[in-house]
């Protein structure tokens, strides 16, 4: 509807009403033929004059639903500014009447359903942002978030002109400079003249725009945003009215769609971190590790590029490594300990910066080197006191101070480098008294390597408290995890079996040591009193306690012990300590994975609840679309049936992509499983075929098969069998173009593709004469969603995730996939399944 329509319409306001009022006659008629219809769905035998009757009560029973519908649809909104025999007098906006007469009700009702239809913000956001200005034209929309703990907004969807400008969005602006903000803070709908309400705020005006109006985003009891419309003429009363009640149906869903999008991003970058802890400590010398350092710096914090910068002979800080510098750098100035790139902030914070002082030295090298300053994060890299290094973070991609999250993140990231930097100190010469200290840290870079194979905590503690009695000559330790606030045996190692404690039980001892320990963070040395052993061990006579933690958590105590009076020398117990440090790292480690493995298993049953739940609407919506199309509630036109037919198309990629999402989620998780049985392959291939006929007659495709008759029975999950046959057979077709050529073939073959596999195959060959696949993109099409860049292949429809499954499917059951291909002249899938035995 554009704006002329709009006003011409102003002026027959009756007659769009009563077009309302048959729209919703329709509708309830409808509503009502539903419940019936369902009835009869779900009792089949019920008596014809039963579903009558239904029809009658079900239609009374909706009869004030509908009058309620026409009465909000029709009256006035919360301003009361206008009525619908009444046009608003503002001449440029459109009138209650227009957006009552119009199909506006229809439109916040079809928006709440969408609106549960899919987490993803970039999808929400553009069907709001193209929802709304179909029904209030404006040149620009807007859907601006407040940042979780900031006062900043920042554009999650912004359209121009009908353009989305996405290099607008993502940006953080402060929220006190714009309507915008206020809307958010105050959490009112404002419609006003952009200069006047700019002037009336003191806020600068950047807009070209003479009208302003935006709706605050409500989630729960918060407001979380707002949604922005522009133009050059004043809105409504009624506009606003509509943009307030879009934004109050869009506000929870946008939100829950961002909080999914943070969790996912949250989950990727505790991925990351202990890959990134992995490639730094087993960096084997100094130029690799700051590398590896760097990498993982920006795989942490995205920024355009990393510094390291190491202590110089000046007392100052030089730069070692950089990475992502457009050109290669001139020399960079070292920075004095003063500069505000280095000033310490309290315990291990990182320090945002967004000003430089001007005519900054290393600022200007860095705009030679082609990255002018914007705004940077400085990481210190602190053991104790000392700090030994800092990692800036040039021009991050989101330049705000690092939330809780990211501090978190760059905390572990830090120790991480922090040990990797003093194991790599310069060796000093052979023979001197820091050659025990050699010693020491090459120890503590074995340590790391094993510790790295650790899965979980306890594997992690149980390898530490092994390395700690070898160097200790301990005659028993025990290993102690911190659990939930208590303390839980993780491993015991020496003590007699009347003494040794039972793993995962609460150790038996006084949990005073492990917390005064834990408390000061230093080992804790106890010597007996008498006859009575600090410890565990029957006539122990010295007890070592080392704290285990990182980041100011208590992680779990090392406890040693020791028959003799004299044990733990200082010298001892400080490389004790710095061998609990390194445990802690792995300790930690070991933690995040096992929460990314959570995270990833509360991720894949999430999806398979919207399969679940989605699967219902989506049979009836298919279900409904055959009645209608059918003329089963009466008789469909051309133009009707093609639209039918666009809706079947995509309940059916629809529903196509969410079963192979679930698949892909139950993969992951390892809960897809496989119900073996001897398959006989004939009837398999005929039900893939009698599957996809129509669609390879549709393209005249020209089909071979030549399956043996006496091919022995497979060992494998029928439907999965099915499943992949129908993805190699289908892409075979969809790939390629019509008259073509596709054969299918199989054979029974010594398994010369995987000598560990099974023995005896069946090999199977799905051939085509399509688009192939080229050489480049050879190497990624089993790749979860890959799709050719190619525009052909794009205008097919697919998900990419077909090949990802299949690939999944046939080394489940032990066999082997792969193709060959040639760009233009067509491909060939080969996969194997196992011989059932007989
Ligand atoms: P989809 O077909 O849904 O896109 P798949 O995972 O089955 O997903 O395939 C991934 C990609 O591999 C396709 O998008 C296409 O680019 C390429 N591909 C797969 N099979 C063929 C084929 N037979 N011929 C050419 N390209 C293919």
């Amino acid at each position: 509807m554009n704006s002329a329509d709009d006003r011409s319409s102003a002026q027959r306001p009756r007659r769009k009403s009563g077009g309302l009022s048959i729209v919703l006659d329709i509708g309830y008629l409808l509503l009502a033929s539903g419940c019936s219809f369902l009835l009869w769905a779900a009792f089949p035998g019920v008596h014809p004059a039963a579903v009558v009757l239904f029809f009658a009560l079900s239609a009374s029973a909706l009869l004030p639903l509908r009058e309620r519908l026409r009465r909000s649809a029709l009256a006035p909104s919360a301003s009361g500014a206008f009525s619908p025999d009444r046009p608003t007098p503002d001449p440029a906006g459109l009138s209650a009447a227009d957006i009552a007469a119009g199909d506006s009700p229809n439109l916040l009702f079809s928006l709440s359903q969408f609106m549960h239809s899919t987490s993803d913000l970039g999808i929400l956001s553009e069907l709001v942002g193209t929802q709304t200005l179909r029904r209030i034209p404006a040149s620009s929309l807007r859907i601006a978030l407040a940042e979780p703990g900031a006062s900043f907004l920042s554009y999650v969807y912004y359209s121009e002109s009908g353009c989305r400008r996405s290099e607008r969005e993502g940006v953080p602006f402060p929220g006190d400079e714009d309507l915008a903000g206020e809307v958010v803070r105050t959490g009112r709908t404002l419609a006003a003249d952009y200069s006047q309400a700019c002037r009336e705020r003191g806020l600068p005006e950047r807009e070209p725009y003479a009208a302003w109006a935006g709706a605050p985003l409500p989630s729960g009891s918060a407001v979380v945003g707002a949604l922005v419309l522009l133009r050059d003429t004043p809105f409504s009363g009624a506009e606003r009215s509509l943009l307030e009640s879009i934004a109050m149906i869009a506000g929870p869903a946008i939100d829950r769609a961002r909080l999914a999008g943070e969790s996912t991003r949250v989950t990727e970058r505790l991925a990351a971190l202990p890959r990134a802890s992995r490639r730094i400590l087993g960096s084997a010398d100094g130029k690799t590790l700051g590398d590896a350092i760097l990498a993982g710096a920006r795989e942490l914090l995205p920024c355009r590029a990393a510094f390291l910068l190491l202590p110089d002979s000046s007392g100052g800080w030089s730069m070692d490594r950089h990475s992502g510098l457009p050109e290669a750098p001139a020399d960079f100035p070292a920075i004095g300990m003063d500069h505000p790139l280095v000033r310490p902030a309290a315990g291990d914070h990182p320090v945002f910066l967004d000003r430089l002082p001007e005519e900054d030295a290393f600022g200007s090298a860095a705009g030679a080197a082609g990255l002018p300053f914007r705004s940077a994060v400085s990481l210190p890299l602190r053991r104790k006191e000392k700090i030994l290094g800092w990692i800036f973070f040039w021009n991050p991609l989101r330049p705000l101070p690092p939330n809780p999250s990211d501090e978190r993140m760059l905390g572990e990231l830090s120790s991480v480098a922090v040990a990797a930097l003093e194991a790599d100190r310069p060796q000093p010469p052979p023979g001197s008294a820091a050659v025990n200290l050699v010693e020491e840290l090459s120890s503590l870079q074995r340590l790391d390597q094993e510790l790295n194979s650790a899965s979980d905590p306890s594997g992690a503690m149980a390898i530490t408290l092994d390395w700690a009695i070898r160097y200790s000559e301990a005659p028993a330790g025990l290993a102690v995890l911190a659990v939930d606030g208590s303390f839980e045996v993780a491993a015991a190692d020496g003590y007699p079996d009347a003494a040794r404690p039972e793993a995962r039980a609460r150790p038996p001892m006084d949990p005073a040591h492990f917390s005064k320990a834990l408390q000061s963070g230093k080992a804790v040395l106890v010597r007996s009193q008498e006859s009575v052993s600090p410890g565990l061990l029957p006539g122990g006579k010295s007890a070592l306690f080392l704290p285990i933690r990182r980041n100011e958590q208590n992680l779990g105590v090392l406890l040693l012990e020791s028959g003799s009076a004299g044990a733990f020398p200082p010298a001892e117990v400080e490389f004790l300590e710095r061998l609990a440090s390194h445990a802690a790292i792995a300790i930690s480690n070991a933690r995040l994975n096992a929460e990314v493995r959570s995270a990833n298993q509360a991720k894949s049953e999430f999806i398979s609840f919207v399969a679940h739940e989605l699967k219902t609407p989506m049979t009836s919506i298919r279900g409904y679309t055959d009645l209608v199309a059918q003329g089963a509630v009466g008789p469909v036109s051309q133009p009707q049936a093609n639209f039918l037919a666009t809706i079947r198309l995509n309940v059916d990629r629809m529903s196509a992509l969410v079963s192979d999402l679930n698949d892909v989620s139950r993969i992951e998780s390892g809960r897809l499983k496989l119900e073996f049985s001897a398959v006989p392959l004939a009837p398999a291939v005929d039900e893939v075929l009698e599957a996809l006929r129509s669609q390879i007659d549709a393209k005249e495709q020209k089909l071979t098969l030549e399956i043996p008759s006496d091919l022995p029975p497979v060992w494998v999950d029928r439907g999965r069998l099915i499943q992949v046959l129908t993805n190699l057979v289908s892409n075979a077709n969809k790939y390629t173009p019509p008259h073509g050529a596709l054969r299918i073939a199989a054979e029974r073959s010594s398994n010369r593709w995987d000598p560990a596999g099974p023995p005896e195959v069946v090999h199977f060959l799905i051939q085509d004469s399509g688009l192939g696949i080229s050489l480049q993109e050879q190497k990624s099409i089993f790749q979860k969603f890959f799709r050719s860049e190619d525009g052909t292949v794009r205008d097919i429809p697919g998900t990419g995730l077909g090949l990802h499954i299949t690939r999944n499917l046939v080394e489940m059951h032990g066999g082997r996939i792969w193709f060959e291909s040639e760009w233009q002249k067509g491909s060939t899938f080969h996969f194997t399944v196992p011989v059932a035995s007989v």
